[in-house]
């Protein structure tokens, strides 16, 4: 386990804005005043897998930083066991848990239990009586739950992964899953309909952003050019290497996410090419850009390379007239605030924000392109529909085909971006009303105080 720590200021952005934020403020100074009754000043203990890159290590800073100004306190660890077998491990539970059957799950399950038992172990000298603790995510779970089991605290398990579907597949994962929660009071999931079978209570807190993070908040000015260090574009080898200020200076669709199959890369690449070879003149000025983390930074996240590599293959083989507008750009996971500012530039900038997920859970990223007023065009996967109300604040793809339909989006965007321009600012608006991380911590406050009553 590493602490990470995290310090700042967030709350004074939220009054300072007031406008925005009145009633959402008074609601969260009020529930404030009854949690701290109620959890006093017992520490509470955030543990997930990763510091950097995908959703958790998203919300948690700013989460953590508004719980301790409001008087509590609240600390981050990250369990990090060194054995690459224990996040193929948790990466194959991943993908079971959106119905991908994965081969060579048991043979990899012993390598999760030893880390997990090891785990337990230093959680022993970590965590002291009375503590709070919430776990998220299945890799830190096993741990927590061999912790617990020696030594009751109360305990959330916040469990970001979810499929609205039951399949054996992902049943045998929750009954996997299952036999470890015992251990917890309650079971915090992202909406009602990931519920699965269990007799631990559950409560649901879609996820949230903070408007002031340096990936949210509004960029003024060009970038400076040493964010340049931190992005490398399509494996290092496109020709001539562009400056981040020329792509954001350009007119391009954006997508960003992990390098992960569910999160349907091809499906844009591939629409985009339809767009480039059907449309007329005016596709020639609009640029694809794929952004994600350098796949070789993190840790966490084996098939990231694999995947990516196989993202470089696509365009490879697309034309020499379409492929030369692809950018698959890797960001550097070093340096955080670069990574955060580099994606928040790209997201502010965009002409239009695709997500055409698979499967998802929640998609943050389109949570991110709604708050910034961007059209935002989604598949119908489960957990980016629900953001999104058809022709309201973006535009929802059914399934099959959605590769057409998305190369048409394209070419609606490209000629008549003003029938997205209403749309956009509806978004941004329900955004700031239900989807900052304020609006949400009354909701924790409920679930932590349920954990304890
Ligand atoms: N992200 C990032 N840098 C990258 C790619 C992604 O900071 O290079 C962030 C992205 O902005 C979002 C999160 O990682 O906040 C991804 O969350 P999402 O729910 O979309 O996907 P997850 O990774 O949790 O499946």
């Amino acid at each position: 386990f590493d602490e990470v720590l995290v310090e700042g200021s967030v709350l004074a952005h939220y009054v300072a804005e007031r406008n925005h934020y009145d009633e959402l403020l008074d609601e969260l100074f009020r529930s404030s005043g009854e949690a701290r009754n109620m959890i006093g000043s017992r520490c509470i203990w955030h543990i997930n897998s990763t510091a950097f890159g995908g959703g958790v290590a998203e919300m948690l800073p700013h989460h953590i930083c508004l719980l301790r100004e409001l008087g509590f306190d609240v600390r981050w660890l990250i369990f990090k066991p060194k054995e690459e077998q224990f996040f193929q491990f948790t990466k194959a539970l991943h993908n079971s848990l959106h119905d991908v059957k994965v081969a060579g799950l048991k043979d990899l399950l012993p390598h999760y239990l030893e880390a997990s038992k090891k785990g337990a172990a230093e959680l022993e000298r970590i965590i002291r009586p009375d503590d709070f603790v919430i776990i998220h995510d299945p890799q830190p779970l096993v741990a927590a739950a061999k912790f617990l089991e020696s030594h009751p605290h109360p305990a959330i398990w916040r469990c970001h992964i979810g499929y609205p579907k039951r399949t054996p597949t992902v049943d045998e994962i929750w009954g996997f899953l299952g036999e470890y929660l015992h251990q917890f009071q309650r079971i915090v999931l992202s909406a009602k309909e990931y519920a699965f079978d269990t007799d631990v209570p559950i409560d649901i807190i879609p996820p949230s952003i903070s408007p002031f993070s340096s990936k949210n908040r509004n960029y003024e000015g060009p970038a400076g050019e040493t964010l340049d260090h931190s992005v490398s574009f399509n494996g290092r080898e496109f020709e001539p290497t562009p400056s981040l200020q020329d792509i954001l200076g350009s007119r391009y669709f954006l997508h960003v996410s992990r390098w992960d199959g569910l999160k349907g890369i091809d499906r844009i690449i591939a629409a985009y090419d339809r767009f480039v070879k059907s449309a007329h003149a005016e596709a020639y000025d609009t640029r694809l850009v794929i952004a994600g983390p350098d796949p070789l930074d993190v840790a966490d996240d084996p098939e990231g390379r694999e995947y990516f590599e196989k993202c470089v293959l696509l365009c490879t083989q697309l034309s020499k007239e379409v492929r030369r507008r692809v950018y698959l750009v890797c960001i550097s996971m070093k340096d955080h605030d670069a990574n955060a500012e580099i994606v928040g530039r790209l997201q502010q900038n965009a002409h239009g924000v695709f997500a055409l997920s698979r499967e998802e859970g929640f998609g943050l990223t389109a949570t991110e392109a709604l708050f910034r007023g961007k059209p935002v065009v989604v598949s119908s996967a489960f957990g980016l529909k629900r953001q999104v109300v058809n022709g309201l604040n973006g535009v929802i793809l059914d399934e099959p085909d959605i590769e057409d339909k998305a190369a048409e989006m394209m070419h609606h965007l490209a000629v008549g971006y003003s029938d997205f321009e209403e749309m956009a600012r509806t978004a941004r608006e329900r955004c700031l009303r239900s989807s900052t991380q304020i609006s949400q911590i009354p909701k924790w406050y409920h679930s932590m105080q349920s954990a304890l009553s």
